[in-house]
This record gives structure tokens, C-alpha cells and sequence, in this order.
């Protein structure tokens, strides 16, 4: 069952305590399609320039990723995004952004895309969001994330946005933001409220709250507790990926499922985490994720 994944897709440089990256595969859509990898078909949806690494283009194809829907432009520039985090990781700033070939993007899905059940739209501006749904036809499951910029920059469209999905997906800061509630679980509540089915609030090194439904009871994960962590970026486009990954193998989007894709998503995240881009992820094997996956499992069942 084949999940399909639309966001950004570009070279990053990082700042963080631990150190520096210059030019690492990064954008939210190649975070969840490579922790998705591990668990379902992946076809990924975006865009490039002809300045994309080829290293990376092989990354994806190892992970078994489906690249006919991305594009690759001659003579253009992939996106490009420069971000420096402060002393204890939990704040981040954009130093530079470069939207580059994402600017004039019109995605156009391939007609095998259409019919994909479970559908993730990673952070990318609403608009590539609501266009790329407009084009799935009758999908199982939709879930979406966004950011602080779009929330600033376009509030209409992803209320539009929140509305037309099954699960929407903030962190803590994004959450307080959009709902201009300072309590996460009023948060969650209101985003239930401005129409979205389900939610989910992460809260990084604090793990994630899932918001079912309205009326339901919530339910939280803890994160893996790790010793050291080198870069944050793309914890929770992994957490996502890994989510709605779960989600597509299990083959369903009912109550435990959903509990069970907090889980995971968790445990995909602190891979991401320990290295900077997918240095760390991207090498796994399915044995050490179901490793972790148990241990992590240890670390709360009482
Ligand atoms: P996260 O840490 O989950 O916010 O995701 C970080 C990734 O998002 C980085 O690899 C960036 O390339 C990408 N990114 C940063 N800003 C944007 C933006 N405005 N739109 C789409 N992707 C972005």
C-alpha cells in the first residue's frame, strides 16, 4: 500500500552545539520519505535543480524511493536553506532560505500517483499542499504538516488546509501560533475545533501528543531518551514519515493504529537526531529500528 509524499526537497547547512554541516540533503519531504522507507512503498513528489547531488538522487533510489514524480529542472536551483540553533537546540533560526525552483512549481502528479490510499503533505507552502490534493482522488488517509512561516504568511489557506485533511501535524510553538492557546492540550483541542479530524502536537525532546478526534481521549508518547544529540532538523518530518508509513503497512487508520504510528514515528525521529541530515537514519537496518523500537517500548510500559 503506497504512500505518497509531497514537500521540499533541498541542501541544507546547519549550525548547531554539536557542530556544522555544509550542502546535506535536506527539506521536509526527503526526511519522511526516507523514514517511511523502511516501513512502505514510498513515491515521492517534488522538485529540483540540475545542481541536486547525484549522491542524493542514489539515497532515495537505495531507500527503494518511487522518483517519477520529481522533477528535476535544467539549469535551476535546488531549494536551499541555512539554519543555526542555539545552546540547548531547543530554539532554531532561519538563517537563509532560498526557495529557488519551489517558487514557479506547479506539481503535476503522475496519473499512477492519483489513486495513492495514504497521502502525506509535508511542510511546503498551502498552496503546493492544497494543489497536490486537489489531484489524489478518493485517498484513505491525508495528513499534512506545516510551519511558523506559513502560519505568518498565509493563515487563510492552511485553515483551508486543516480543514480538508485527516490529521494535521504541528510542533509546540507552530500549535501555540496558529491556535493562540499557550496550553498544548487547549491547543490541541482548538486545532480539533477549527476543523481538523485528528492532530498531533510534537513537543521534540518532550515527545508528541495525538489528539484523535473530538470527544476522544488523547494520548501521549514520551521521546527516546538519548544521550547526545548532534542535529534536530527533520525530527519531525521523520516522526511524519514514519507515522504515516506505520499507518500504510498496518493498512489502517483506526485508534490503536494511530497510537502505534506515535510510536514509531518516535523512534524514527531519534535516529535523525544522532547525525546530521540522514546520515544516521538513511544507514538503519530493519533490525536495529525493531532494536530500538523495543527498547524505546521498555523505557514507559509499566
Ligand atoms: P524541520 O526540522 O522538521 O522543521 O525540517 C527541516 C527541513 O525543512 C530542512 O531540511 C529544510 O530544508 C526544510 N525547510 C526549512 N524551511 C522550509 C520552508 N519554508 N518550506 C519547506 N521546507 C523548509
Amino acid at each position: 500500500v503506497s504512500l505518497l509524499i509531497v514537500g521540499s526537497i533541498g541542501i541544507d547547512d546547519i549550525l548547531t552545539p554539536a557542530g556544522s554541516a555544509r550542502n546535506t540533503l535536506g527539506g521536509s519531504a526527503s526526511y519522511a520519505a526516507v523514514a517511511a522507507s523502511f516501513l512502505s512503498p514510498v513515491r515521492l513528489v517534488g522538485i529540483v535543480g540540475s545542481d541536486f547531488p547525484r549522491r542524493f538522487l542514489n539515497l532515495f533510489r537505495r531507500r527503494g524511493i518511487d522518483l517519477l514524480g520529481l522533477e528535476i529542472v535544467p539549469g535551476a536551483r535546488t531549494f536551499r536553506w541555512t539554519g543555526r540553533y542555539h545552546e540547548n537546540f531547543s530554539s532554531r533560526e532561519t538563517v537563509e532560505i532560498h526557495l529557488n525552483v519551489f517558487e514557479a512549481f506547479n506539481p503535476r502528479l503522475p496519473a499512477a500517483y492519483a489513486s495513492s490510499p495514504y497521502v502525506f503533505l509535508a511542510n511546503i507552502s498551502p498552496r503546493l499542499q492544497l494543489s497536490v490534493l486537489d489531484q489524489v482522488r478518493s485517498p484513505r488517509f491525508v495528513a499534512a504538516d506545516t510551519m511558523d512561516l506559513w502560519i505568518r504568511t498565509d493563515p487563510s489557506r492552511v485553515r483551508a488546509l486543516i480543514r480538508r485533511v485527516d490529521l494535521i501535524l504541528m510542533n509546540d510553538e507552530e500549535a501555540v501560533l496558529f491556535t493562540g492557546e499557550r496550553n498544548l492540550v487547549a491547543a490541541g483541542r482548538a486545532l480539533l475545533s477549527a476543523g481538523a479530524r485528528a492532530a498531533v502536537i510534537k513537543k521534540g525532546a518532550h515527545g508528541a501528543l495525538l489528539f484523535p478526534g473530538p470527544g476522544m481521549p488523547l494520548f501521549q508518547v514520551p521521546a527516546v531518551p538519548l544521550a547526545r544529540v548532534v542535529d534536530p532538523t527533520g525530527a519531525g518530518d521523520s516522526f511524519a514519515g514514519a507515522f504515516m508509513g506505520h499507518l500504510a503497512s498496518r493498512r489502517s487508520t483506526a485508534p490503536p493504529a494511530l497510537r502505534s504510528a506515535m510510536a514509531m514515528g518516535s523512534v524514527m525521529a531519534s535516529f535523525t537526531v544522532e547525525d546530521f541530515s540522514l546520515g544516521k537514519l538513511a544507514r538503519q537496518s530493519s533490525a536495529a529500528l525493531r532494536r530500538r523500537h523495543r527498547g524505546y517500548l521498555g523505557t514507559f510500559r509499566l
